[in-house]
């Protein structure tokens, strides 16, 4: 049975636990350590990220990022009716804590009442809300499992991601000259008003149901009175759709040609980089049906729905593992006012303990 108040207690524990990205070590030996007591052998690659193994054929994966979001650092959860918050003055860390609380006491109580289950990996990721970076030097060869479920979906968890983008950041590096602003402003050659240019000539938002983009930041210059020798675009767009990947790469390199005609004393350099592969969840695929069967037998129904954002279960795909990503039980993540429903939490556990145990 899942113990509710071991799971709240549980959770309440992690979060206390600070594990903003990079500093997760405090929170990966506190697993480790959980792991190691149920049995589980615990491995740390290369990375840091905990991989967690046993015997037996045909492992499931079960996964879950270990780092937070800032301002993460402190976290005091309140427990108000059925809901835990923050004090407010910092996220929850309900991303992803509440998926990795879920996994471990779906664990614990299969153990506690000895049933027959699957064999099951588990896979703590260091760096997830930072691009997802510590999938992306995840040691695959210490991955026996061919299948995954990922608990880092908003949420019931019976939200399913249905599909993910593809996600493209790029850097434009704009130079052009500096010169004294109030002496010879002539020699001068403005890096900002070009970037500034560029950047209104950009797409900006929401372009259509499955492509975004958007410039979230700009730096440049040094001081006040000279001309701004230097400046810097960062930017990033998604799409689920492959020909208007390649539209918006075509707009970005063209806009940038265009400034560069205009502007034939400065240089203008750009940077694409795909960070993780858009996927669109088969209905046929053998562990989505197997995610759809046990939320049925918990009478909860399969909701799948497109994401915009991308997690541990794109890289995952992107290494031939099928993942279906699922709710973890919390509500508007990265937000001070981020809260983790109770009852959607204790779901999030007997799914996990259904999935491990159902047919067996
Ligand atoms: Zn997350």
């Amino acid at each position: 049975m899942i113990d509710q108040e071991r799971l709240v207690r549980d959770f309440c524990d992690l979060v206390r636990i600070d594990s903003p990205s990079g500093q997760e070590e405090a929170v990966a030996q506190h697993l480790t350590r959980r792991l190691e007591a149920l049995g589980l052998r615990v491995q740390r690659d290369a990375h840091g990220n905990v991989i967690a193994s046993e015997e037996g054929a045909n492992p499931l994966l079960l996964s879950a990022h270990m780092d937070t979001v800032e301002p993460g650092r402190g976290v005091k959860p309140q427990i108000k009716g059925d809901r835990i918050t923050s004090d407010g003055a910092t996220i929850l860390g309900g991303d992803c804590k509440a998926g990795v609380a879920a996994i471990m006491e779906g664990l614990e109580s299969i153990a506690q009442e000895g049933l027959a289950r699957r064999p099951a990996q588990v896979v703590f990721t260091r760096g997830e809300e930072i691009g997802l970076v510590g999938a992306s030097n995840l040691d695959f060869s210490l991955l026996r499992g061919k299948e995954a479920v990922v608990f880092d979906g908003n949420g019931p968890v019976n939200t399913i991601t249905g599909a993910s983008p593809t996600y493209v950041r790029f850097d434009v590096n704009v130079k052009g000259r500096a010169a004294h602003a109030g002496v010879e402003p002539e020699k001068g050659l403005s890096a900002i008003r070009i970037a500034a240019e560029i950047v209104t000539k950009l797409p900006q938002g929401r372009l259509d149901a499955e492509s975004t983009f958007n410039v979230g930041a700009i730096s440049g210059g040094s001081v006040r009175n000279a001309v701004p020798a230097q400046a810097l675009i960062q930017g990033e767009f998604r799409s689920r759709n492959t020909e208007t990947l390649d539209l918006l790469r075509m707009q970005v390199t063209q806009t940038l040609e265009e400034a560069r005609r205009r502007y034939r004393d400065a240089t203008i350099q750009e940077e694409f980089e795909v960070m993780f592969r858009m996927y669109t969840l088969d209905p046929k695929e053998p562990i989505v049906q197997a995610v759809t069967r046990s939320m049925r037998e918990l009478r909860l129904n399969p909701n799948i729905q497109p994401s915009g954002g991308g997690t541990d279960g794109n890289v995952l795909r992107l290494h031939g593992i099928q993942s279906v990503v699922v709710g973890m039980s919390t509500n508007l993540m990265h937000t001070v006012d981020e809260y983790v429903v109770i009852p959607d939490l204790v779901n999030t556990a007997r799914f996990c303990q259904q999935l491990l145990t159902g047919g067996k």
